[in-house]
């Protein structure tokens, strides 16, 4: 079962050159301090129960002539156990289909790929790899960051590799280490951050 948390039924600005919509997946295994996507976090959120799979999947059917892109987003997506059977059935509808995610996940993007069921990716940088746990709230194995950039930067799938700039905790020294981690034939882009229902209050006072 995917656990969806939202639906976003129309953007320009999400997958670039598409007219897209936007399934949020419910759960993520980082606790970013600038993310302001709080109530995607727990998996088991209770708002995740408003949209089911069948739901979201009879509205892309019915909107097929108007639009041409799917993001999904999250969350994390690639912590949902069925989600290579629900973009399976996306992509047979016809449509392109954008990943974001947070780079965790080696294995499932490595399996994404070879079923040839991504045609853009989106990966969050956080922070230098000596800064990553305060950036995303958690200790994992940084290793699979280096994993996923490598894997994505290698797949022949159109792809940008981003990070949300957030003073005080990154610097402009911190930005030049992390393009360095950056292959140079990747798109790489620094976004703004936005102060608004950060997960960190404290980095959300003026
Ligand atoms: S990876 Fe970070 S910013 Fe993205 S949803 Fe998870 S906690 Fe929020």
């Amino acid at each position: 079962m995917i656990r969806i948390g939202g639906l976003e039924p129309f953007t320009l600005s999400d997958y670039p050159g598409k007219v897209a919509a936007v399934v949020f997946t419910q759960g993520c295994n980082f606790r970013c301090p600038f993310c302001h996507n709080s109530s995607l976090l727990e998996i088991e959120h209770h708002q995740s129960q408003k949209l089911s799979c069948d739901d979201v999947c009879n509205f892309f059917r019915k909107r097929k002539h108007q639009l041409d892109g799917i993001v999904i987003s999250g969350g994390e997506p690639t912590l949902q156990n069925n989600l290579t059977s629900f973009l399976i059935t996306l992509k047979d509808m016809g449509y392109f289909i954008k990943l974001d995610t947070n780079g965790s996940n080696p294995k499932a993007l490595i399996d994404l790929i070879s079923k040839r069921l991504l045609d853009y990716i989106a990966m969050d940088v956080k922070a230098p790899l000596e800064k990553y746990e305060i950036l995303s709230g958690t200790s994992l194995p940084y290793e699979k960051i280096k994993q996923s950039i490598k894997i994505i930067s290698e797949s022949n799938i159109e792809h940008v590799f981003r990070t949300t700039f957030v003073p005080p905790l990154l610097s402009d020294e911190d930005i030049l280490s992390i393009k360095s981690m950056i292959p140079k034939n990747s798109p790489y882009i620094v976004q703004p951050f936005i102060k608004e229902n950060a997960l960190d209050k404290t980095l959300a006072q003026p």
